[in-house]
């Protein structure tokens, strides 16, 4: 069997263990197994003098666990193994490598650095945009050409017209190109043009894009959903994995909290439990992460330090009269500053800014 089908059988496996209460009969105990066993399961019995508790192999990981905790007799039931496979750590111990054209790879030993404007505005913008984000050591340029802005009268992008210009500008000033596919019927205009497909926070868990993402050899980067938890950024990995294209990026771009200073809470803490977890490469967005332009190099400091693989930084030439997203976008001065710092931050940690 290949590795990834024999991987993949694994991935349906949901070890799992079931504690029964200490006052529980045999009977119940009993019960219980002859149920496990119709589900599937193969059973190991561990008989302690107080408790006994169940060890159970070999079922699918769709079994929902409520249905054995309501079980009479059962005290607590726990899953030993995470629901997603191909995106955890123990697929790939080693970590994974993205390997881009002009030899630029994430999640190796240098830190790359993504940056552009919120959106494509217009070819003077954008190609303003690319050379000051080039001179300063950026190596992939970032641009939205399909918007997906909580107003519906908002600037909604300039659809295929920018994601040719962002080739053309790419192309011009040795970067490589990231931006944002919305939904199915996009895929293939931007796969003939850009590096990297990225999936916005609105979009981690539109299924079916992931899927059609899954059989697709292009890189994506995946961005965390707005009150997704890290498993369910890590599931949503999983579909595109699922599908066979394992060049999968993750992004901490900020989560919702109570917090209302900061457009958004930026998640450092995602970056190490990500490595933990996970094989796959972890970015930081610190501009939707934070949505203002003063703490957008602290956090971009931060995640560096923390061990991102890559940054995704908003840098508009014009940032004062931006149509989207100008209040949390750089100067270029402001980046080249910022550049120069995470040059000395990232040897501190053992790496280097590509
Ligand atoms: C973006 O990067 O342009 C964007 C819209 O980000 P997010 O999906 O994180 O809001
Ligand atoms: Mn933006």
């Amino acid at each position: 069997m290949p590795k990834a089908d024999s991987q993949l059988l694994a991935a349906n496996q949901l070890p799992m263990i079931v504690a029964m209460q200490e006052s529980a009969s045999e009977e119940q105990i009993q019960q219980v197994i002859e149920h496990l066993v119709k589900m599937g399961f193969e059973v190991h019995r561990s008989t302690g003098v107080r408790q006994t508790v169940l060890g159970a192999v070999g079922a699918r990981a769709d079994f929902d666990i409520r249905e054995l905790e309501l079980l009479s007799g059962v005290d607590q039931v726990h899953r030993i193994s995470a629901p997603y496979k191909l995106a955890g750590r123990s697929f790939r111990p080693e970590g994974t490598i993205v390997k881009l054209p002009n030899g630029v790879e994430i999640g190796g030993n240098k830190v790359v650095v993504m940056a552009g404007p919120c959106s494509v505005e217009s070819r003077e913008q954008l190609f303003a945009a690319a050379e000051q984000v080039a001179n300063a050591g950026a190596r992939v340029l970032r641009g939205g050409a399909f918007k997906p802005r909580s107003s519906p009268y908002s600037f909604q992008g300039l659809g295929e017209e920018a994601v040719k210009l962002l080739r053309e500008a790419g192309d011009k000033f040795k970067l490589l190109v990231i931006s944002e596919v919305m939904e199915i019927s996009q895929i293939p205009v931007m796969a003939a043009y850009v590096d990297i497909l990225q999936v916005g926070a609105r979009n981690m868990q539109n299924f079916n894009l992931l899927r059609e993402l899954g059989k697709v050899r292009k890189p994506v980067l995946l961005k965390r959903g707005i009150a997704a938890t890290l498993e369910e950024l890590l599931l949503s990995a999983e579909y595109i994995m699922a599908g066979g294209n394992y060049e999968v990026i993750l992004c901490e771009r900020g989560i919702r909290t109570f917090e209302t200073y900061t457009r958004n809470t930026m998640d450092i803490s995602a970056i190490p439990i990500i490595h933990k977890l996970s094989h796959l490469p972890m970015t930081a967005d610190p501009s939707h992460g934070t949505g203002r332009r003063d703490k957008v190099a602290p956090m971009a400091r931060a995640a560096v330090a923390a061990g991102c693989d890559a940054l995704l930084i908003e840098v508009h030439h014009d940032a004062d009269h931006a149509l989207s997203d100008g209040a949390q976008s750089l100067y270029p001065e402001q980046f080249r500053k910022l550049m120069d710092e995470l040059r000395i931050i990232a040897p501190a940690v053992g790496r280097t800014i590509a």
